[in-house]
């Protein structure tokens, strides 16, 4: 089959808010730009799944005509923001971010942003309409865009990065694509876990393979595990419902037992930690706890009800948050019955966001000469632990990657696709058509995502990472290379797409798993039963990994601290947590 060749000056990997925001900055001055998604324009990744807010400091709201809270400032806010991360920031990026917030915020109302809600220093508008918004502005300055094309490897020569070699999905074509510059924005690898939030395109290939071309991966132990998920019945399994109306409204977590296990931790950290956004690392950790000491249910979750909330004040709030009791397409009106009589759902964590990923400096270059890296892909802003917006990180990161990828492409040659390489690539892709092994990827694929879940989940143990270690080194001596999809058509085939992937994923949990029997720590949302303190005096450090001739090179660099002081000594977790909650400033309502 013939392969397919496309030219242009800046490509971005990715279809979520960063990569648009590189492409329409890279665009805007003056370079080709080419974003290659996945999935359908603005309906894949994270970004539409969103709910979403934009957060930056009162007093530049105020400025920009919102209703901001003039006695915050972008100071606060970088406190806020490093304090919360528990002082593994990279305090370059954080200030990047509050410096370059109020100038994305100015673009989104000139692009037209419907913004429903405004708090002090925040605010409201959902990721389906900021997509949409984003994909208007995009064709509007003439990004040219290719949906439904999966990039599965980047070209390089001299160590530069010079294109990709891509597949279409829904055509089973193949596509080199030359480029001068490369804006990886390919969020997340949330399908490496089950259960997840949902997504069916964020496998990981955009960190692994750059990884493979030789960036270094930073913090991949630090997952964010999202709190009352609902696990059944099927139909439902993955909604952030339960959170939603668990944050804003309340009600009751209990377990196999009966008893309301949060009672048992301090009231000032189940206060912040059931109201704010700590709830993710603080409920997580407590519910998986409980499951893991055998006071679970049937799917490894517990139940959540309405508790002490009347019936007249949740309704009030669930119909406001889920109009008709619908949410993201999905029809809860038998829950809004079940909410009523006292009954109870099952609930528990599912992975949600990634802090680590891609090491980038503030220009969000990775050290791979043309290659950038923007949004949930890159080791961005929050250290050990997000609550600050995921949506506002990806905008202003998205913006810088591309004008800095823009001014690299100016100044460099455009080098055609090295046609043995691409044949090399594209027989290895075209393997598990070929019926030469007989495992299936999508079983495969489920048994790693649950041990994922088990041993890489909110509650980590030395023994446990080292056991997963093993597994996926026999998974990749043994299984990879038999992968094989039962029908050998190239269109839409979705086994041969589950194939390609799952060596992406199995790289990237072995990463994330070294590191976290690394760090002997526990740290945001990194928690490990085995060793349950904050060690500010060894681990102050950011993991990184590389590949190495003899695997992953697994190693640590210090934190990037400019302005802000990190503590020292060693704390136990929940104190160390209950600092941390503390050291908020007296702005910034839900965050
Ligand atoms: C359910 C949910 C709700 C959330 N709610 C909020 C919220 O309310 N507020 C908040 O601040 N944050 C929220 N987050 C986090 C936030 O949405 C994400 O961090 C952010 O949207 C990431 O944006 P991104 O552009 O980096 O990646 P994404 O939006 O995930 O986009 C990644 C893109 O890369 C593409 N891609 C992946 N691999 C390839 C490949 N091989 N080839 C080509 N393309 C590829 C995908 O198809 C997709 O288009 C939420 C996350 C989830 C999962």
């Amino acid at each position: 089959m013939p392969i397919q060749k496309i030219e242009t000056d800046v490509l971005v990997i990715g279809g979520g808010g960063a990569g648009f925001r590189a492409a329409i900055a890279a665009r805007e001055r003056g370079v080709r730009a080419l974003l290659v998604s996945k999935g359908p324009l603005a309906r894949c990744g994270a970004s539409p799944m969103a709910g979403a807010d934009f957060t930056l400091d009162g007093a530049s709201m105020n400025g920009l005509g919102r209703d901001g809270d003039t006695n915050d400032s972008m100071d606060k806010c970088f406190n806020d923001i490093v304090t919360q991360g528990w002082f593994l920031n990279n305090q370059k990026l954080v200030r990047h971010y509050v410096e370059t917030a109020p100038r994305l915020l100015k673009d989104l109302m000139d692009y037209g942003i419907d913004i429903k809600l405004s708090d002090q220093r925040m605010i409201f508008f959902s990721g389906l309409h900021l997509m949409d918004i984003l994909l208007k502005k995009a064709r509007s300055v003439g990004v040219d865009l290719l949906e439904d094309v999966m990039v599965l490897e980047l070209l390089r020569r001299d160590g530069g990065v010079t294109g990709a070699l891509c597949l279409g999905i829904r055509t089973g074509e193949f596509i080199a694509v030359s480029c001068r510059a490369v804006v990886m924005a390919s969020g997340g690898w949330h399908k490496a876990f089950w259960p997840n939030t949902g997504m069916r395109d964020l496998s990981g290939e955009g960190m692994a393979m750059a990884q493979r071309a030789g960036a270094t991966l930073g913090n991949m132990e630090f997952i964010t595990f999202c709190c009352n998920i609902m696990y059944e019945p099927p139909m439902w399994r993955g909604s952030l419902a339960p959170y939603m109306l668990g944050l804003i409204a309340g009600g009751r977590l209990c377990n196999r037992k009966g008893e309301e296990f949060l009672k048992q931790y301090d009231p000032s950290v189940v206060k912040t930690g059931t109201s704010t956004e700590w709830n993710k690392s603080f409920i997580s950790m407590a519910s998986m706890k409980e499951v893991r000491a055998g006071n679970g249910f049937e799917n490894g979750g517990v139940h959540f009800d309405r508790g002490e909330v009347s019936w007249d004040l949740m309704k009030m709030i669930a119909t406001f948050i889920f109009p008709d009791w619908k949410y993201k397409a999905i029809d809860l009106s038998e829950w809004g019955r079940m909410l009523e009589a006292g009954e109870p759902i099952e609930v528990g964590p599912a992975v949600e966001y990634f802090d680590g990923g891609i090491i980038v400096n503030d220009r969000f270059e990775s050290g791979v000469p043309g290659l950038y890296a923007a949004g949930e892909c890159c080791l961005g802003a929050f250290g050990s632990n997000r609550v600050f917006s995921a949506i506002t990180e990806m905008l202003v990161q998205g913006l810088t990657a591309g004008e800095n990828a823009a001014a690299f492409a100016g100044g460099s040659a455009q080098v055609a696709p090295d046609a043995s390489l691409v044949n090399a690539l594209v027989h290895a892709a075209e393997a598990p058509l070929a019926g030469k092994g007989n495992i299936s990827p999508a079983r495969a694929r489920r048994i790693i995502q649950e041990r994922a879940h088990a041993q890489l989940g909110p509650v980590r143990n030395g023994n446990e990472l080292s056991d997963f270690i093993a597994f996926l080194e026999r998974v990749r001596a043994n299984e990879l290379g038999s992968l094989t999809a039962a029908s050998p058509g190239r269109i839409y085939n979705k086994e041969w797409i589950d194939a390609l992937e799952l060596g992406n994923m199995v790289q990237l949990l072995e990463v994330s798993a070294r590191c976290a029997l690394a760090r002997t720590e526990s740290r945001g949302v990194h928690f490990r039963e085995d060793c349950p303190v904050t060690d500010n005096d060894a681990w102050l450090k950011e993991s990184t990994a590389t590949i190495g001739d003899g695997g992953f090179d697994i190693g640590s660099r210090a934190a990037t601290v400019t302005s802000m002081s990190p503590p020292g000594g060693k704390v136990p977790y929940l104190d160390m947590m209950k600092r941390m909650m503390e050291s908020h400033s007296d702005t910034g309502g839900k965050h």
